[in-house]
C-alpha cells in the first residue's frame, strides 16, 4: 500500500507529489503547508479542513449523471436533489453547500424541529424543503408556517397519526397547506452496515394497507390535491445496486397504482439516500458506478411508468453521504511513537546476567540480513521465558526491563535489515513488530462510526511520502479508553514512517469524514469538536477562512453546567490557602490557570 490506496478512495481529489500529499485542484497546495500555516497562529490539537470545491464536485457529478441518463432515455420527469441535514448540520458546510447548489435550486431535508429551522432560514430560494421523521403538532405547524412564508415544503408522513395531525392543523391554518408525501415501507431490505432503514420491519413508512387508508383520509378531507410525492430510503452506504433496483420496482408500482386510485397530483418519487462512498484503502468495496446507478434508476422507473401508462415521475434524491463525505478531512498530529521508550542507553546490564539475557544480547549484536527472521523469533521465545521466570521469582525487575529493551532493539534492527525484502516476509513479521503511534485526536469525537460500526476511514501521512515507511502501525487516540485504537489487519497493514516527533512534525490525515462523523461525535473524556477551517483554493493560491476554534476548557465545563465563577473562586481559595505558595506568587499562578482554562482540551504539541 505504498500510495495508501489513494487510487481507490480519493477519486482523484488528492495527489502525492514528491514528499507531500497535495490537493489535486487548481494551485494544488500541500496539505502539510496549509496545516503549518493554520497552526502558526498557535492552534493546537487536531484540525478539520473543509474543501468547498469538493462539495461542488459531488453536486455537479450527481446532476451530471442524472441529466445524462435522462437525455439518453428521453425521460420526461424532472430531477431534484435535496441534502438531508442529519448528515452534517455544521454552518460552514451547509452555507457552502447551499451556495454551490444555487444553480440547481438544491434543497434541504429536515428530520427535526431544529433542522427544519435551519432549512426555513438558510434554504435556497425556490428550492424544496422536505420534512421526514416523526412529527408532532408543533412541527407540523412549523411546516404550515413555512408554506405561508412561500416556501416549497413537503411534509412526509411516516404514520397515519401524522396525517391525522395534518388534518387537524389544516382546519386551523387553512390558507397555505404544505405538500404531502407518503413514506412507503419497502418490502426489500438494503445491505451493509446501515441496512436497517429498509424492509418490512423498518422503523419508518406505511404498509400497503396504511397507504390505502391514507388515500381515503386525504380524499375525505380534500387533501388529495396536496399529495405529490412518495418516499422510501433503503439505508445508507449501499455497496451494491441490486437492492435498490428491487426497491425501485416496488416504489414504481406503488406510484402507478396510487395514481390509478385517484392521486392525480402525485408526480414524484423520492429515493432517499444510500449512494455510497468508497472508503477502502486496499480493495474496492463499492460495486457500481454513478453511471450505473443513474441509468438503473431512470430505466426502472421509466419501464414501470410505460407499462402502467402513467406519466414518468420526477425523481428526487436525498444523497447525504455522497455529497458531504469527501469535503472534510481530519488532520491529527502524531504525539509519540511508543517503541522510542526502548533506547539502548536505558539498558542496565549486570556483571552477571541470567543466561537468557546474555543470549538476547548476542542475538542483538549478531543479527544480520540473513538470520534476521530467525533471530527475531528466537528473541520472542526468550522474552516469553523471561516473563515466566520473573513470575516465578527467578529474575528481577532490572532483568525484565533489560529483556524488554533488548527484544525491542532486535525488532528495530530487523525492520531496518529487512526493509527491502519482499512484502510477504514483512507481512509475516507484522503481528510482532507493530509500532504504536499516539495520535492527538479523539476517535469518539471525530470518527464515531469507527467506534460504533468499525467503519474504516482512509488514513495516511501528509509528508515524508518519498521515504519508505517501515513501521506497521497501530494508532492510539488520546482518550483514556482502550476502544480508542485503530488497528490494522496484519494482511493489510498501515505502514508509517520512523520519525522523531520532538524534531519534526508528522501529521496523519483521515479522509472522507464529512458525513455523519461531526455531529455523531461524542465528548468522551471531554474532547470536543476540533478546530475547523475552510480552505478555498484558487488558480495560484489558497486561502484559509472561517476558523472556528475548538471549545476552550471553560466552555466545555460551562456546557456541562458547571458554574465557572464557582470553579474560579474555589481554585483561587486553594491557591491562597496553600502552604506551598508564597503570597507573591499567587497572582501569577492564578493567571496561569486562567490561561489554561482558555485553551482547548487537546494535547499541546506547539511550543
Ligand atoms: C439518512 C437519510 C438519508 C441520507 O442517506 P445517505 O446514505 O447518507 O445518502 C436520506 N434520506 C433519509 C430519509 C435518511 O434518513
Amino acid at each position: 500500500m505504498q500510495n495508501y490506496g489513494i487510487h481507490i478512495w480519493s477519486d482523484d481529489n488528492y495527489i502525492i507529489d514528491n514528499d507531500k500529499l497535495k490537493i489535486n485542484y487548481k494551485s494544488s497546495p500541500a496539505i502539510f503547508e496549509i496545516v503549518k500555516e493554520i497552526r502558526n497562529g498557535g492552534l493546537n490539537g487536531p484540525l478539520i479542513l473543509r474543501f468547498p470545491h469538493l462539495i461542488e464536485k459531488q453536486i455537479d457529478a450527481l446532476y451530471h449523471h442524472f441529466t445524462r441518463a435522462y437525455d439518453e432515455l428521453d425521460y420526461q420527469g424532472k430531477f431534484q436533489a435535496v441534502f438531508p441535514l442529519k448528515v452534517n448540520q455544521y454552518p460552514y458546510f451547509i452555507k457552502a453547500l447551499l451556495q454551490k447548489g444555487l444553480p440547481y435550486h438544491y434543497g434541504l431535508e429536515a428530520g427535526s424541529k431544529a433542522e427544519l429551522l435551519i432549512a426555513m432560514t438558510y434554504g435556497n430560494k425556490n428550492a424544496p424543503i422536505l420534512v421526514n421523521g416523526f412529527k408532532d403538532r408543533e412541527l407540523i405547524t412549523m411546516g404550515f408556517l413555512s408554506a405561508k412564508m412561500g416556501q416549497d415544503i413537503t411534509l412526509t408522513i411516516e404514520g397515519i397519526h401524522e396525517l391525522e395531525s395534518i388534518i387537524e392543523v389544516a382546519k386551523i391554518q387553512q390558507t397555505m397547506i404544505p405538500k404531502i408525501g407518503l413514506r412507503i415501507k419497502i418490502h426489500s431490505a438494503g445491505i451493509g452496515l446501515w441496512a436497517k432503514s429498509g424492509g418490512v420491519n423498518s422503523k419508518f413508512g406505511l404498509t400497503s394497507t396504511e397507504l390505502m387508508e391514507a388515500m381515503s383520509l386525504m380524499k375525505k378531507h380534500n387533501l388529495l390535491e396536496h399529495f405529490t410525492m412518495i418516499h422510501f430510503h433503503i439505508g445508507s452506504q449501499m455497496t451494491s445496486i441490486a437492492p435498490l433496483k428491487k426497491a425501485l420496482k416496488e416504489a414504481g408500482n406503488v406510484y402507478s397504482d396510487l395514481i390509478k386510485l385517484g392521486a392525480h397530483h402525485l408526480e414524484s418519487i423520492n429515493l432517499g439516500g444510500g449512494l455510497a462512498i468508497e472508503y477502502a484503502q486496499n480493495s474496492k468495496q463499492v460495486h457500481y458506478s454513478m453511471q450505473e446507478y443513474t441509468n438503473d434508476v431512470v430505466f426502472v422507473l421509466q419501464s414501470i411508468a410505460k407499462a402502467k401508462n402513467v406519466k414518468e415521475p420526477n425523481i428526487i434524491v436525498e444523497s447525504g453521504r455522497f455529497i458531504a463525505a469527501p469535503h472534510a478531512m481530519l488532520v491529527a498530529p502524531v504525539f509519540e511513537l511508543f517503541s522510542e521508550e526502548y533506547d539502548e542507553k536505558a539498558l542496565q546490564l549486570k556483571e552477571h546476567n541470567p543466561p537468557l539475557i546474555d543470549e538476547l544480547k548476542a542475538l542483538f549484536l549478531d543479527i544480520n540480513k540473513d538470520n534476521a527472521r530467525e533471530f527475531l523469533h528466537d528473541s520472542f521465545d526468550h522474552l516469553h521465558s523471561l516473563f515466566t521466570l520473573f513470575d516465578l521469582g527467578y529474575v528481577d525487575l532490572i532483568d525484565r526491563s533489560n529483556s524488554e529493551i533488548l527484544v525491542n532493539l532486535i525488532m528495530k534492527k530487523s525492520i531496518i535489515l529487512l526493509k527491502d525484502e519482499n512484502l510477504d516476509t514483512l507481512l509475516q513479521m507484522q503481528e510482532h513488530i507493530q509500532e504504536k503511534y499516539l495520535v492527538n485526536f479523539s476517535l469518539f469525537q471525530s470518527m464515531a462510526d469507527f467506534w460504533g460500526l468499525k467503519q474504516h476511514f482512509p488514513v495516511m501521512p501528509l509528508s515524508k511520502l518519498d521515504e519508505k515507511p517501515i513501521h506497521s502501525a497501530i494508532l492510539w487516540d488520546i482518550t483514556c479508553d482502550s476502544d480508542g485504537e485503530i488497528s490494522f489487519d496484519t494482511n493489510e497493514p498501515l505502514y508509517l514512517h520512523s520519525v522523531d516527533v520532538a524534531k519534526e512534525e508528522y501529521f496523519l490525515g483521515f479522509f472522507l469524514i464529512g458525513a455523519y462523523q461531526e455531529v455523531l461525535g461524542m465528548k468522551h473524556n471531554l474532547f470536543m469538536h476540533p478546530t475547523e477551517a475552510t480552505i478555498e483554493i484558487t488558480e495560484d493560491d489558497y486561502s484559509v477562512k472561517n476558523i472556528i476554534k475548538s471549545a476552550s476548557i471553560i466552555d466545555i465545563l460551562d456546557d456541562l453546567d458547571y458554574d465557572i465563577n464557582e470553579i474560579q473562586n474555589i481554585l483561587s481559595k486553594h491557591i491562597k490557602s496553600s502552604a506551598f505558595i508564597h503570597e507573591s506568587e499567587q497572582e501569577e499562578i492564578l493567571h496561569k490557570i486562567t490561561e489554561l482554562l482558555h485553551e482547548n482540551g487537546y494535547l499541546n504539541t506547539i511550543d
